[in-house]
């Protein structure tokens, strides 16, 4: 049993400093140093989990082996870490309250009045505490989402400052991460935002013991010295978080300014064992040296915010680096796809993903895109929604079913050749209730899909209400589009592929929630390695 230590990351200033990253880039360090590190995302709003956010108002929603809906930040921990997070890993306000008001109806709180302190604040606490709790971790690094100075993220700012309180100094630290803004026209570092947003969070009773500041421009030692003086921070624990040319340098980039060391040293934990990050240093030097570029089309609605498609974009950097290539995202608006255009906008790439989604917006874009990558024999991945449109696009234009479609789109269809699972269809509530987390898949002995895991029994990752309709099963695989993979149990269909193309593959689970900068998914690997393939043809 691990006595665990806890680090709490606010945020000030504005938002998107990269608090995630920074938090991912900490863990990492302290990992390659040998302890075993999680972190835990925060995050002040009502709704009860991302699930229910459209992706333009939050990003990708990211699915854990357990089946929580989470924040993209999750996804960005696994692949820096290589290890799974689960639902205790992300709390939102909405969560919090739902159990405080459960307890309440329980009569619990046994006639009291109950408050945000000290009842939210207490749930709160239980929740940072409870990863800690297994036993199973040195350190467990808690990101509080907002800016501190935001009315909703008050009573996690007052349970962080209890817990400082009262598990001492050398058990808890809190970094605060600001901005310290270039001004262009005095052509100078600005340190006043940064002293205000400390301001504030002193003012809650929390005082920074490092400060890390995103800049555009090196922190020079004088600029240093002004922050630590007038923040109340030691000018060693003042780091500069430059910006940096990906991700993926920031872990080096926090090594250099000695984060780990300063944060190691506040907790009084051994910092004297050397360490290199050889793996993640190989990774970052292939994906900075690439030997070719390949062009792949990214199909999808949101297509406008990449933070929509996190998991996938990053899951073909890691497999770009694998291959020594450069992947070229072509981001394709699915609705501004027509039978007529497919050819001029799809005719250049090396091979086409069609996104996983919801609703029938853009979906007839989608439909054109597998036909021209089926036709026209581009390496094709269709993901969750994009492998239901593969089903469709073949059973109306191989099969002769016209109007075949997916139950989702169309309740009256003639040809559900996608559509419910009988337990679906009472469910009413959205939140929470699709095919979540991971699931084992048969993969078909000699099937291209097998070949391509080297193995035949796997777990993937699901987040879908609909599935491919088993009384089609028949007729597509004689047409020649077959179900190489399938859940045991169930005998739902996850995979399907067409051999006698060159590469044409649709899963009905989602791959690029599990792939890690050290742990490439094979799939993205050997759709990269197809489509760069396709390109030197
Ligand atoms: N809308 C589809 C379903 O619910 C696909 C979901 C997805 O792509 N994640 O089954």
């Amino acid at each position: 049993m691990k006595k665990t230590k806890y680090v709490f990351v606010t945020g000030g200033v504005t938002s998107s400093l990269g608090k995630g990253i920074i938090a991912a880039s900490l863990a990492k360090l302290l990992q390659v140093r040998g302890y075993s590190v999680t972190i835990q995302k925060l995050d002040p709003y009502i709704n009860i989990d991302p699930g229910t956010l459209n992706p333009y108002e939050h990003g990708e929603c990211f699915v854990t082996n357990d089946g929580a809906e989470t924040d993209l930040d999750l996804g960005h921990y696994e692949r820096f870490l290589n290890i799974p997070t689960s639902q205790a890993n992300n709390v939102t306000t909405g969560r919090i309250y739902q159990s405080v008001i459960d307890k309440e109806r329980r009569g619990e709180f046994l006639g009291k009045t109950v408050q945000i302190i000290p009842h939210i604040t207490d749930e709160i606490k239980n929740r940072i505490q409870l990863l800690g709790n297994t036993g199973e971790f040195d350190i467990v690094i808690t990101e509080i989402g907002g800016t501190v100075g935001d009315i909703e993220s008050l009573p996690y700012v007052e349970a962080v400052r209890q817990l400082l309180w009262e598990m001492g100094k050398e058990n808890a630290i809190s970094i605060h991460l600001t901005l310290v803004p270039y001004l262009a026209a005095a052509g100078e570092l600005k340190t006043k935002p940064t002293q205000h947003s400390v301001k504030i969070l002193m003012q809650s009773g929390v005082s920074p013991d490092i400060l890390v500041c995103r800049t555009e421009h090196k922190l020079n030692e004088s600029i240093k010295r002004k922050l630590a003086l007038f923040c109340n921070v030691q000018e060693d624990s003042i780091i500069e978080s430059i910006d940096a040319e990906t991700i993926y340098d920031v872990p080096l980039l926090m090594m250099d300014e000695k984060l780990d060391d300063v944060v190691l040293k506040k907790m009084n934990l051994p910092i004297d064992k050397k360490y290199e990050l050889t793996a993640w240093n190989d990774f970052l030097k292939k994906h900075k040296n690439p030997k070719n570029t390949v062009e792949i089309g990214l199909i999808g609605k949101y297509v406008e915010l990449q933070d929509a498609y996190k998991s996938i974009s990053e899951a073909f950097i890691h497999a770009g680096a694998t291959n020594e290539v450069k992947v070229n995202i072509n981001w394709i608006h699915s609705e501004s796809l027509t039978t007529q255009n497919v050819p001029e906008k799809l005719g250049g790439l090396n091979a086409i993903l069609v996104a996983p989604g919801f609703g029938d917006r853009g979906i007839e874009g989608k439909i054109d895109a597998v036909k021209y990558a089926r036709e026209h024999k581009i390496p094709f991945l269709g993901i969750c929604l994009g492998m239901q449109m593969a089903v469709i696009e073949f059973a109306r234009n191989v099969l002769g079913l016209k109007g075949a479609y997916s139950d989702e789109m169309d309740p009256n269809t003639p040809y559900p050749v996608i559509n419910l699972m009988e337990e679906q269809k009472s469910i009413v509530d959205m939140g929470g209730t699709m095919r979540l987390g991971e699931w084992d898949c048969k993969l078909a002995k000699g099937s291209k899909i097998a070949n391509i895991y080297k193995q035949e029994n796997i777990q993937e990752r699901h987040r879908h209400r609909y599935e491919f309709n088993n009384d089609y099963l028949e007729q597509i695989e004689s047409a020649g589009m077959i179900a190489t993979g399938k859940n045991p149990e169930t005998n739902l269909v996850e995979v399907i592929e067409i051999p006698d193309h060159p590469w044409f593959i649709g899963v009905q689970y989602h791959p690029e929630y599990k792939s890690t900068v050290l742990k490439p998914h094979p799939l993205f690997v050997d759709l990269v390695k197809a489509a760069l393939e396709h390109s030197l043809t």
